[in-house]
């Protein structure tokens, strides 16, 4: 058969793809329509779940390379060496919309980076901000519900997301930065990603350092104001990254490090597993340690961004979790979605498969491929079937509080960190940053503004008293 021949999924020549069968010109069709039928039914079922956040985006391969040697702190293979390259996939996205909604809006921008190193699949599921809204998943759903349409009518609801906010002081620090003006980015490419969380690092003698991943824009930071993005199309951010790549203009990261001892986190003046917090800067500088380039386009979309199953549990030896109470839910979260949305099997689809050997005892499940027949339980008699190695272990996590019990973070400072970054922008930011705020808290019942005016003044008097005069200013 010539590769032209259009053929059924099962591989059969079909005849004729335009016509049903029928009886007769003005009779019924008949029951041997299996080709149409074929395409009715499969047709039907050309949709996934959406992802419930982040659903909107759009991903790329490229190749990470390494220029600093990280072997003082971690084992991960992809670290050692100076110029080892490894291949990526990035995705990157909006958070609140679905995908019905625009690349412009006002969001946060999810940053998931696969490393597909020769020991494993390590993913860094980030975004393009270095905190986060919350540091508790307990708050998860209700803060996504809050910032998602409301469910009576369907329509985006300014007063609802600022209830929220004003519940939670511990948004107040991702608050600012997403109504500064970097809350819309002008693409993908001009924008910074963070880890967010705080990773563990450890070495192949057993020690073990506390880290934070940033890739920093080589493009320049830019970004557009409410006016501008309410104008652009909505596909624009996934056409800009498409045709950059297509035109060889391969957009690139600079990739740092912090990296803090353990005895340096237990005096470290801010919780340094807070997810609503960073590591300053001038306490912690950043390392320059490789490059992050995207370079090729995906050819189908939805086979490859559409199930593309990013997990913060995919680490690798000489990587793990800290214990931020964010990344610990994350854990569990991620792989559950990818098992509802995607199936059991995710990990094996061309986008997700691990590019070294994969050796365990999972069989069975929806859509189980390149499964074999041997033994499939541990331990077993067989010399040649896969073992554990007990040297892979990370070193044992040394708890200093002992007690299992909800555990309230109401005492944090959720207001300095904010502060800090106000008083880093210039008058005219400060002056864009409590339009934007006054735009959307105007909207919320007094009492909630009264709220949210009371943190501002924790963080600094001059954000509060700005902001509640723009709002005067709106509403007279
Ligand atoms: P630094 O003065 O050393 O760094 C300030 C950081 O703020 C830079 O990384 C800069 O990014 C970033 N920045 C500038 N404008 C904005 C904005 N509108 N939204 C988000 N980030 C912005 O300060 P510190 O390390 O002492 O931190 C002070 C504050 O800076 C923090 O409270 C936090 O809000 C913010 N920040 C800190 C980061 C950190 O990891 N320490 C990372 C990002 C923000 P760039 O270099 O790309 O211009």
């Amino acid at each position: 058969m010539n590769d032209k021949q259009l053929t059924t999924s099962s591989g059969a020549p079909v005849a004729d793809d335009n016509n049903s069968i029928s009886a007769g010109g003005r009779g019924p069709l008949t029951f041997d329509n299996y080709h149409l039928f074929e395409k009715l039914t499969h047709f039907n079922r050309e949709r996934i779940p959406e992802r419930v956040v982040h659903a909107r985006g759009a991903g790329a391969y490229g190749t990470f390379t390494l220029s600093k040697s990280l072997s003082q702190f971690t084992r991960a293979s992809f670290l050692q060496a100076v110029g080892d390259q490894t291949e990526v996939f990035l995705r990157f996205s909006t958070v609140g919309g679905g995908q019905d909604s625009s690349d412009y809006a006002r969001d946060p921008r999810g940053f998931a980076v696969k490393f597909y190193t020769d020991e494993g699949n390590y993913d860094i599921v980030g975004n393009n901000t270095p905190v986060f809204f919350l540091n508790d998943a307990m708050k998860f759903p209700d803060f996504v519900h809050s910032q998602k349409k409301n469910p009576r009518s369907n329509l985006p609801d300014a007063a609802r997301v600022w209830e929220y906010w004003a519940n939670h002081p511990q948004s107040l620090h991702q608050m600012t930065i997403l109504m500064s003006d970097r809350g819309i980015p002008r693409s993908w490419r001009h924008m910074n990603g963070y880890g967010s969380h705080t990773f563990s690092f450890y070495n192949s003698d057993g020690a073990r350092y506390w880290m934070k991943w940033h890739f920093k824009t080589d493009q320049g930071i830019e970004c557009v104001m409410n006016e501008e993005a309410s104008e652009l199309p909505s596909h624009g951010a996934q056409q800009d990254l498409v045709d950059a790549i297509d035109r060889g203009n391969f957009p690139s990261w600079t990739v740092k490090v912090q990296i803090m001892t353990e005895a340096q986190a237990k005096t470290f003046p801010v919780n340094p597993f807070d997810l609503t917090k960073v590591w300053p800067h001038d306490l912690v500088p950043m390392e320059t340690v490789g490059k992050l380039e995207l370079n090729r386009n995906v050819d189908n979309y939805f086979a490859e961004t559409e199930q593309a199953a990013f997990a913060p549990s995919n680490f690798v030896p000489g990587i793990g979790p800290s214990p931020d109470k964010m990344l610990q839910a994350r854990l569990l979260a991620y792989q559950d979605a990818h098992r509802y949305r995607v199936g059991v099997n995710h990990n094996t689809l061309a986008v997700n498969a691990p590019k070294c050997p994969v050796h365990n005892y999972q069989r069975d499940g929806a859509m189980a491929s390149g499964q074999d027949g041997r033994q499939n339980f541990y331990p077993n008699d067989q010399q040649d079937l896969p073992q554990p190695e007990a040297s892979m272990a990370p070193p044992p996590l040394l708890l200093e509080e002992a007690w299992v019990q909800p555990y309230s973070q109401d005492e944090e400072d959720y207001y300095s960190q904010a502060g800090d970054l106000y008083r880093l922008l210039s008058d005219d930011e400060k002056d864009r940053l409590a339009v934007t705020i006054a735009g959307g808290l105007g909207q919320a019942s007094k009492g909630a503004q009264q709220r949210v005016l009371g943190f501002l003044e924790k963080a600094d008097p001059s954000y509060a008293a700005r902001v509640g005069l723009e709002i005067a200013s709106q509403q007279a």
